[in-house]
């Protein structure tokens, strides 16, 4: 009798305190541009999070725990983190651990030197349309996202990574912000989770865009597209058409570009379609 308490014990002791779900073990990549899913516990009313000072995504992972997912900007360093969550009126601060991720460089030959280094008359453009998107980014909607684990946009093989460091030409430029799927033009390309159109158009990087807000800074960016097929404000389902591939902007050919954001970071879509290599 004893023997089968004391084994009954260890068993007990073998196991986790809280048993992950498949949320928050899909998407807990906590390196540079990745993401940290932070348990919240599940006592209490609907808690709030933010990071950086930014608000943070906060869900109840089903039957589960709430939990806060955070994206962790590129430029993070690897090391604690912290954020600050509030719940029926007290404070607390959470840490979380950001390992390292070493990313790959390109080397891109562009023939139109002008989209390597702009006229003066681009620039403001430019600064223009950054600022547009940016805001875009920035923006904050209280609903619940339809699905955290996202739809592919495309059926076709990945291209180019996330987080490539590029150089343009030879020069260094911003790092790779989305992932790129190989596939013809005029591909359909579907919203990988229901939302809201909060911004479109026709830039001088990203050519024709359109982002998705799909809940609580939760936003996907598509870009160099032949064709929009939506407008500004429309509610688009699960797998409604956004527009159709083609490579207007900087682009060297026909590619979908798809970025994924979380509270204003940009952050690897591959972790959301169980792609993500560590
Ligand atoms: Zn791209």
């Amino acid at each position: 009798m004893f023997r089968v308490f004391c084994l009954l014990f260890a068993t007990l002791l073998a196991l986790p305190a809280h048993a992950e779900g498949f949320i928050s073990r899909t998407l807990n990549k906590p390196v540079p541009g990745g993401v940290a899913v932070v348990q919240l516990g599940s006592a209490g009313p609907a808690p709030s999070a933010s990071y950086q000072g930014k608000p943070v995504l906060v869900v109840r992972e089903e039957g589960r725990d709430w939990i806060a997912v955070v994206g962790i900007p590129l430029s993070v360093k690897p090391g604690t983190q912290q954020i600050q969550v509030k719940q029926a009126g007290a404070s607390r601060s959470l840490a979380f651990q950001v390992g390292a991720k070493h990313y790959r460089e390109q080397r891109i030959t562009l023939k139109n030197t002008r989209q390597v280094n702009p006229l003066p008359e681009d620039l403001k453009r430019i600064n223009r349309e950054l600022a547009e998107q940016t805001a875009a980014y920035r923006s904050f909607s209280p609903g619940t996202p339809s699905n955290l684990v996202l739809d592919k946009p495309v059926n076709g093989p990945l291209s180019s990574p996330f987080g490539l460091r590029r150089f343009f030409n030879g020069e260094e430029r911003n790092p790779h912000s989305g992932l790129d799927f190989a596939v013809p033009a005029g591909t359909p390309i579907k919203a990988p989770a229901a939302g809201k159109v909060i911004l479109i158009g026709n830039y001088f990087f990203n050519g024709n865009t359109v982002f998705v807000d799909h809940g609580q800074g939760f936003i996907s960016m598509f870009c160099h597209m032949s064709k929009i097929d939506v407008k500004l404000g429309d509610q688009v389902p699960r797998g409604g058409v956004v527009g159709r591939v083609g490579a207007t902007g900087r682009a060297t050919g026909p590619h979908m570009h798809w970025n994924v954001s979380l509270n204003d970071a940009r952050v690897d879509p591959a972790i959301f379609i169980g792609a993500f290599k560590p």
